[in-house]
């Protein structure tokens, strides 16, 4: 790997809202190395401070202890994808997947070439004109990602984005992400609480403890790169999926108790 530097550090974050007493304590203290090139997951019950975390990473919330420094080599974004896509419907879907660069007053034609290009590859060259009405929720969640790639960010924050997608075509998105991220290798921290998608894509899994979330374990999937998603039929997937989920199950049955 060229860059020695890991892309994003966090040292003994936390992050509590409001204040005494009523405060609540959502998250931390996490300490996180990410590697440049390195798909990192995280798992853990509803409510522990996954999206705190990524909100904190995106530079949209501080911390209230501790400091998370994102190291960027360029003037690239980190690009962040909600749950909810965060795609405009007033815009036409070319625009959509443009709205970064032009932020970035990257020249339109350059724009239009680049943002063609990412349709194309999530397969929406046809819609360019379309506006999101028109699209199923497949179909917004790919422009929300061509959208966040076609900025090409040296980081990709992702917050539960395939959530809100029936299981067929989560499996295809899955897919689909796992190829491109082993083409770009863009440095990417993906919340999920599927456990399968996070072994699927992940070079490691994290799982967070119930609130406030800590960082409680760590599993490393065993299948080299570029992998496929064939590997979900092997037995060594089943086992570390059954692994994390007695992890998990704990932290949920703390969650349900307090
Ligand atoms: P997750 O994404 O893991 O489900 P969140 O990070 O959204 O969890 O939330 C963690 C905790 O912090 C929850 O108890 C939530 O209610 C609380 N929380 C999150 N954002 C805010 C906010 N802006 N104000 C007050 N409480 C918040
Ligand atoms: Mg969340």
């Amino acid at each position: 790997m060229g860059d020695p530097h890991p892309k994003l550090q966090a040292h003994a974050v936390t992050r509590t809202f409001g204040r005494a007493p009523q405060a609540v304590h959502a998250l931390g203290p996490i300490d996180l190395t990410i590697a440049p090139g390195e798909f990192t997951c995280v798992v853990g019950p509803s409510g522990c401070g996954k999206s705190t975390l990524l909100r904190i990473a995106a530079g949209l919330l501080r911390p209230s202890r501790g400091e998370l420094t994102i190291r960027t080599a360029s003037q690239r974004p980190a690009a962040m994808i909600f749950q909810d896509y965060g795609i405009y419907d007033w815009k036409t879907v070319q625009a959509n997947v443009r709205f970064g660069l032009d932020i970035q007053k990257v020249p339109r034609r350059e724009a239009n070439t680049r943002a063609t290009d990412w349709l194309t590859r999530m397969g929406l060259a046809d819609f360019a004109d379309a506006y999101p009405a028109a699209l199923s929720g497949g179909m917004r969640q790919r422009v929300a990602i061509a959208r966040a790639l076609a900025v090409e960010p040296e980081i990709l924050l992702m917050d539960e984005p395939f959530a809100a997608l029936d299981a067929q075509l989560r499996t295809i998105l899955q897919d689909e992400l796992l190829a491109l991220t082993q083409t770009t290798r863009t440095t990417t921290l993906f919340i999920t609480h599927s456990l399968e998608e996070a072994i699927v894509l992940g070079d490691r899994v994290l799982v967070m403890s119930a609130r406030p979330g800590r960082i409680i374990a760590e599993r490393r999937p065993p299948f080299p790169r570029p992998r496929s998603g064939e590997i979900r039929t092997t037995p060594e997937f089943t086992a570390l999926k059954s692994e994390l989920w007695d992890l998990l199950r704990g932290e949920v049955g703390t969650e349900a108790a307090a």
